[in-house]
């Protein structure tokens, strides 16, 4: 298991499944105890905790709907009872309720922003709360390249994460003087089962404006926000990091079209 510095412990957010899992997997790897929060997938976030553990780390589950801000904002409390200081606090559960906005249903609407945007900033708000007092920190939230560029059928979506961005930078520069960071990871297409209802067609569409031509490993995400969190990355603060194979770098240069 590979050390650094100083170890304090991490919370992930919807760490049961997909993008989660892989950085709450690569954060243990790093010595971290590692909270793993879910909302209904139980057993599957007891899976990547009982692989924490076997690998000689640290580990718990955390149930908590993070779309209600009460629940998001406790859920730190009750990481730090159990696991200690946070060092590190990865906003990541997210939600998609896709369809055009003239056809969208004010549930479909909030479902996504409560979860991606209003519950995020509650718990984003409370890590900074507790970091500041003591100095140091490193918040991450994982948006999209949708929240960037925009996507049709995603206007619930692109929304929320166009404002997790801002938020992030927003953060980044209230919390600079106190020492903790605020970043903001930006994912292109990564084959989860938050895309698993596209189409082959859908899915063929997507990557094909990919300049890499391919989805991207979960693994590389993960990879980042361990980066991020780490003592080489204290004076980065304030970023939006694309890991996309190239599709933003790319548009307005009509790839794949
Ligand atoms: P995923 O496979 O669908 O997993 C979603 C995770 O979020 C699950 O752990 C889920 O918990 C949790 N979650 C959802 N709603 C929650 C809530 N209200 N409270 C607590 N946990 C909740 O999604 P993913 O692809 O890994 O996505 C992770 C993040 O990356 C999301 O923010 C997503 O928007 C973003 N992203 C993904 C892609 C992509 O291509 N996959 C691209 C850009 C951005 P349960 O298992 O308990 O349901």
């Amino acid at each position: 298991m590979e050390k650094t510095g100083r170890i304090g412990s991490a919370l992930v957010t919807g760490g049961s499944r997909g993008i989660g899992r892989a950085i709450a997997l690569r954060l243990a790897r790093t010595g971290r105890a590692v909270a793993i929060n879910y909302r209904d997938s139980a057993d599957l976030a007891d899976d990547v905790a009982s692989i924490i553990r076997a690998a000689g780390g640290t580990a718990l589950t955390l149930q908590a709907d993070v779309s209600d801000p009460e629940s998001a904002s406790a859920l730190v409390c009750r990481a730090e009872e159990a696991l200690g200081p946070l060092d590190v606090v990865v906003s990541n559960a997210g939600i998609t309720r896709d369809r055009l906005l003239i056809q969208m249903s004010e549930a479909d609407w909030s479902a996504t922003w409560m979860t991606d945007l209003v519950g995020a900033r509650a718990l984003c708000r409370r890590a900074l709360s507790a970091m500041s007092a003591r100095g140091h920190g490193s918040i991450i939230a994982v948006s999209s390249v949708v929240g960037t560029t925009g996507n049709p059928g995603q206007a619930n979506y692109a929304a929320a994460k166009a404002g997790l961005q801002g938020l992030s930078r927003q953060l980044a520069v209230e919390a600079a003087p106190s020492g903790v960071t605020v970043n903001c990871v930006v994912p292109g297409f990564f084959p989860t089962d938050a895309v698993a209802h596209l189409t082959p067609e859908q899915r063929d569409a997507w990557i094909g404006r990919v300049p890499m031509g391919r989805e991207g490993p979960v693994d590389d995400i993960a990879e980042l926000v361990a980066f991020l969190s780490g003592d080489g990355a204290r004076y980065i603060t304030g970023q939006c990091i694309a890991v996309d194979g190239g599709y933003q770098a790319s548009l307005g240069f009509g790839f794949g079209s």
